[in-house]
């Protein structure tokens, strides 16, 4: 009964007697990379068959004892989320559009045959955690806390089913700037050899399978100079990179991005293509295949290409590189003006007309 009114949950909460010192926190938050330190403390709910969400708690950040036989370690039951919290410039924090990734998760729950967590819940473990770690969000230009809800099969069992003991975390990381010395253009390798995701698969879905099943084109984008991933299916339209949507712009004022039930559906992506609407432009989601995206760069009817996501927020899309070609991509105005947009909303210095943040 996920999105129906849902009494608030009572939260254990154990402090961490070794929690950093204000002078560690300090000096992680001056230069804190992205997601390789932890805050103090993560949230924690289980879920069972006959008992539903229960044992909420709030407890020090640490490693989660997990019997060898639970199915996530075999089968990958597993999802996740990834939002962040953004510190205001009168010291309030604030994180964007949280309702949009409680559904998420709830949507990649029913794929994954997972328990559906309530919004409320959801909004709930995000403020619980800020509550008692909200001294790790930094203030300094484009850093965040960025936190990273996430549920498991947990259940100690080999049978192939849907497990019957489920556990949701939240664990929160500081996040710098992503790109040190300004957005640089990424170059993307076209993937013609792997998939991402497939017909009928799980692609839609925010779950650790999909990210696995990209690493080996991602060593191979490395391999060859390249930044990043783009996946096509297997009609050859565009899909998305390995973590970050694709959007197109158009000479004649339209903004495309590639519609497909096999893309996970990004946040970021449908809040510039809004920012894009206000501006006038007109948003088209709809298959594209590789042939226009190549056709459409060397006619000068495509005139920017960008990646856009929570981690990165928008990445403009220098160049093209596949089996035999290396294809500059044009640069324009439109991807880093919206994200000047997008960011400006985040952190409060814009006015927020459509209501996307929630304080916690
Ligand atoms: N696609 C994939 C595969 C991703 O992992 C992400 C990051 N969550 C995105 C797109 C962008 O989604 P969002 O804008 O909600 O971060």
């Amino acid at each position: 009964d996920a999105g129906t009114a849902v009494a608030p949950l009572e939260f254990a909460v154990t402090k961490n007697l070794a929690a950093a010192t204000p002078a560690r926190v300090a000096e992680v938050l001056e230069n804190p990379g992205f997601g390789v330190v932890f805050t103090d403390h993560m949230v924690d709910i289980c879920w069972s068959d006959k008992g539903g969400w229960h044992r909420p708690r709030v407890q020090p950040y640490g490693p989660i004892p997990l019997d060898p036989a639970a199915s996530v370690l075999h089968y990958a039951q597993e999802i996740f989320e990834g939002i962040k919290a953004y510190r205001h410039e009168d010291g309030s924090i604030h994180t964007f559009r949280p309702d949009r990734n409680a559904a998420r998760l709830q949507a990649s729950a029913r794929r994954l045959a997972l328990p559906e967590l309530p919004t409320e819940y959801f909004i709930q473990s995000l403020r619980e955690l800020i509550a008692v770690d909200g001294r790790w969000v930094p203030s300094g230009a484009d850093q965040s806390l960025y936190l990273r809800p996430f549920m498991f099969a947990k259940e100690a069992f080999l049978g192939v089913r849907a497990a019957k003991k489920v556990a949701y975390y939240v664990i929160a990381s500081p996040a710098g700037a992503y790109f040190s010395g300004g957005v640089k253009p990424v170059r993307i390798w076209l993937s013609e050899d792997y998939a991402r995701a497939g017909k009928g698969g799980t692609g839609k879905a925010k779950t650790g399978g999909n990210y696995a099943s990209s690493l080996l084109a991602q060593s191979e984008a490395s391999a060859k100079g390249c930044d990043q991933v783009v996946f096509l299916n297997e009609n050859r339209y565009v899909e998305e990179l390995g973590g970050m949507n694709v959007v197109f712009v158009f000479k004649d004022g339209r903004v495309v991005t590639p519609e497909s039930d096999s893309i996970l559906e990004g946040i970021t992506r449908d809040s510039l293509l809004q920012l894009a609407e206000d501006r006038g432009y007109t948003v088209e989601k709809r298959p594209i295949s590789i042939d226009e995206w190549r056709s459409g760069v060397a006619s000068g009817d495509i005139v920017e290409v960008f990646a856009c996501g929570t981690a990165a927020v928008v990445t403009p899309i220098g160049a093209l590189v596949g089996d035999g070609f290396d294809e500059p991509q044009p640069l324009g105005e439109l991807a880093l003006s919206l994200r000047e947009e997008l960011t400006d909303i985040q952190y409060g210095r814009r006015e927020d007309k459509h209501g996307w943040l929630l304080r916690l």
